[in-house]
């Protein structure tokens, strides 16, 4: 071991043997050692700080291998630092210890290792020839240092030099200075080399890109604002000026509430900051175009003379008093107050009994422009109230988009088939309809799309369905709801006569003088061709006789003919339905029944018969649990009254009874067919057949009572269409009557009970 020397700690440098540097000594201990150091030798021990941050440094904060130095030059200055020039000579593994004024050091002189010569010198090559070129790129490193490095010609001192020179870390020419290997040494300098100049490399072709990309814009921008500069000297304006102009322009006159001119200028004034080629640009338009579209202060004026609003309804449609007459309040209404709410209107009945045209004609009358949407299957909130604007090919929905079709902001506006609304996850269509209908919300109504509420206060809203169960109540309750039950055959007769075929005459250019048809082929079609509550297939019939009409008018130069009960069948084909039963004759075992269903009354057969078996329910057909439960119901009707009945009490025991429901009318009321099933299954225990000309309808309970069933009405009409004249309903339905038609009432008699003997009574006679 050496002599004890003072140390230096260095901060954020690592001298190398050679290598003389000026350096600034501030920290009182370091110019203690320093003094030390004048006052003897002027060599010092210099060793490099672990962490550079560390201001008073310890022994364990000093790398342990450095270099010995001596003072060459000092400087004092009057503020207490000094400057000093040291020269680096050997490399020193030091042992450094603190005598509590400074810390000092033993040392031991490194001796470097040779390694393979020939390798030596290739790797000298190689790392003199990369760091010409890293002094190049850096353009740094002065050429004198470059040469000088050349010029060297110990191995070890070429890599010392050169990782002095070089911009790295502390740590890693600590590390450099610490490998005593020559061929080593070179290696890991050779190494830093590469990756650095792969560095430079990088960093200035990543300079050169973006200066281009710079450069580019740069050149547009002028070339853009030349363009600028020249079209407005020659009185030109370039698209986008224009474009804006125009939207300013439409956006005046749009009539647009505040918030939403408020938007509008907004989403312009992005439209005009946006650079030329973004994407976002034809959303912007989009979205503009869709604001300026819709008609936020254009409204038809509605026809106010109620007379002449009731005689345009009473034109296009028969009968439907109550639908006319809250059309006619709603204008009455409207002449006392400026702001009249329009009734939400609910019409509900099968198809073809006149919801869509009604709407139709309301819309004339009141002279208002006309919109329909259908809501049939739709679950998915967004299509009623739009996606929001970040969601892809976002549009608004169905509501706003028929504002914009009816490009008034007062239509009548019909939204058909809202009970086959559903929802699911996709969120609740429902609710945002409630949003739309409600008079308390609707005056600023929210599309997800537009942003901005739109007034739908004005709108009169007719919805349709076919039933009232399926539509969810907080809607329900909104509406006034008008039921179309469906029409008698006098009031087709009418219909068709007074409404469907002037209208037919003029569309299929054939004039009412060209044919004639006589109510009795009207009334043959109605009977023995349709079977419907609406009038929907009887027009097409009619439709149908006029087209062929036409077709041998210009074969045949005929000038008039007439349609009569006779020739319907040429026309038509042979008859689709038996009118006036149900059945040819009367049966065993089969009783027509009446249901209620989407589509109206209709009357439904139910079969029985009993065979040797076991005492089987035996249930097949159309028929549901609720038509279980009631034929299990009648079941034990029928044994609890046996022997009253002349039925053998043990029947059960011996036979199997099956009961069936032929062809589907598919009722949607449960359990009404239960006297239909218990007369069915006496007819056939007795064995005496069934009048043909009679329909039943009402629930039963075990014990033989009868309970009240709902949709009479439509019900009747049904017995009445296929011409039966003898219906049996409950007692409890006898208040439903006033509903029914004098025409119906005059042609089919009722019978109301409340037990099933009476059923029994009126179907096989007293004391059969
Ligand atoms: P829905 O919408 O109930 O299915 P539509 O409105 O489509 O029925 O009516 C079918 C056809 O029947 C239409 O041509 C309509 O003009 C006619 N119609 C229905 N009811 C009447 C009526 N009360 N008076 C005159 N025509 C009617």
């Amino acid at each position: 071991m050496s002599e004890k020397l003072p140390v230096i700690p260095l901060k954020n440098v690592v001298m190398f043997p050679g290598i003389v540097l000026p350096l600034l000594i501030g920290r009182p201990k370091s110019i203690k050692a320093l003094e030390e150091a004048m006052n003897g030798s002027k060599k010092v021990v210099l060793l490099a700080q672990k962490d550079e941050n560390t201001d008073d440094p310890s022994i364990d904060d000093l790398y342990d291998i450095g270099v010995q130095g001596e003072v060459i030059q000092i400087f004092r200055a009057p503020d207490g630092t000094v400057r000093i020039v040291i020269e680096a000579k050997t490399r020193v593994k030091a042992t450094v210890s603190d005598n509590g004024d400074y810390l000092e050091a033993e040392y031991e002189e490194l001796a470097e290792v040779e390694g393979d010569p020939t390798r030596t010198e290739a790797l000298v090559k190689a790392a003199v020839a990369r760091f010409e070129e890293y002094a190049r790129l850096s353009g740094r490193i002065p050429v004198e240092v470059v040469a000088g490095i050349g010029g060297l010609d110990s191995p070890g001192k070429i890599a010392d030099m050169i990782a002095a020179n070089m911009f790295i870390s502390y740590q890693e020419k600590q590390k450099i200075l610490e490998i005593l290997t020559i061929p080593e040494r070179l290696e890991h300098v050779l190494q830093l080399l590469l990756r650095e100049i792969e560095v430079l490399k990088l960093s200035q072709e990543i300079e050169e890109t973006v200066r281009e990309r710079m450069e580019k814009n740069q050149r547009e921008y002028i070339l853009r604002e030349q363009l600028k500069a020249i079209q407005e000297e020659l009185g030109e304006k370039d698209e986008r000026t224009i474009e804006i102009e125009q939207y300013k322009k439409r956006i005046a006159e749009s009539g647009m509430p505040d918030d939403a001119l408020k938007k509008a200028e907004e989403e312009l004034d992005r439209l005009q900051r946006m650079p030329p080629y973004s994407a976002e640009l034809a959303v912007i338009r989009t979205y503009l175009d869709w604001l300026l579209s819709l008609p936020w202060n254009i409204r038809t004026d509605d026809e106010d003379d109620i007379d002449a609003v009731k005689e345009k309804l009473d034109k296009s449609h028969y009968g439907l008093e109550e639908a006319k007459e809250r059309i006619v309040e709603f204008i009455a209404t409207k002449k006392l107050s400026k702001l009249p709410k329009a009734p939400i209107l609910c019409l509900v009945g099968p198809p073809g009994v006149g919801k869509t045209s009604l709407a139709k004609a309301i819309a004339t009358a009141l002279n208002r422009k006309l919109v329909r949407v259908s809501l049939g299957g739709i679950r998915d909130e967004a299509e009623i109230r739009g996606h929001r604007r970040t969601y892809v090919g976002a549009m608004p929905g169905r509501i706003i988009q028929g504002i914009r079709q009816a490009g008034t902001k007062n239509p009548v506006f019909v939204l058909d088939e809202i009970d086959k609304l559903s929802s699911d996850f996709m969120g609740d269509p429902s609710a945002a309809l409630l949003e739309a209908l409600d008079p308390e919300q609707n005056y600023a109504f929210q599309d997800h799309y537009l942003e901005v509420a739109f007034d739908l206060s004005e709108v009169f809203f007719v919805t349709t369905a076919n039933n009232l169960y399926s539509i969810p109540p907080a809607l329900l309750d909104r509406m006034e709801v008008i039921r179309l039950p469906g029409y008698t055959e006098d009031e087709k007769l009418h219909i068709a006569k007074q409404f469907i075929l002037p209208k037919l005459y003029e569309q299929s250019g054939i004039s009412a003088n060209e044919v004639t048809f006589s109510d009795q082929a009207i009334l043959k079609i109605i009977r023995e061709y349709t079977r419907e509550a609406g009038v929907r297939n009887l027009e097409r019939n009619l439709l149908n006789i006029l087209r062929k009409m036409a077709v041998e008018k210009l074969e045949s130069n005929i000038s008039h003919s007439r349609v009569s009960v006779k020739n319907v069948e040429e026309y038509l084909g042979i008859p689709k339905f038996h009118y006036g039963k149900s059945l040819e004759k009367p049966e065993i075992g089969v009783v027509t029944g009446l249901a209620w269903t989407e589509f109206g009354g209709e009357t439904m057969l139910i079969e029985c018969q009993v065979v040797k078996g076991k005492g089987q329910l035996i249930l097949t057909g159309s028929l549901g649990q609720t038509l279980k439960e009631s034929a299990m119901a009648a079941l034990t009707y029928v044994r609890s009254r046996a022997k009253d009945l002349g039925i053998d009490e043990d029947f059960y025991k011996k036979y199997d009874i099956h009961i069936h429901a032929p062809e589907g009318a598919i009722p949607k009321d449960g359990p009404s067919a239960g006297i239909t099933i218990a007369t069915a299954m006496v007819s056939a225990l007795k064995k005496q057949p069934v009048p043909n000309d009679l329909a039943m309808t009402g629930e039963i309970t075990i014990t033989g009572k009868v309970l009240a069933i709902g949709g009479v009405k439509e019900k009747v009409l049904a017995a009445h269409r296929i011409g039966l004249n003898r219906v049996i309903l409950p007692k409890d339905n006898k208040v439903n009557m006033e509903e029914i038609s004098d025409e119906v009432k005059r042609k089919v008699k009722f019978y109301f009970v409340d037990t099933v003997d009476q059923v029994v009574d009126i179907v096989f006679g007293k004391n059969s």
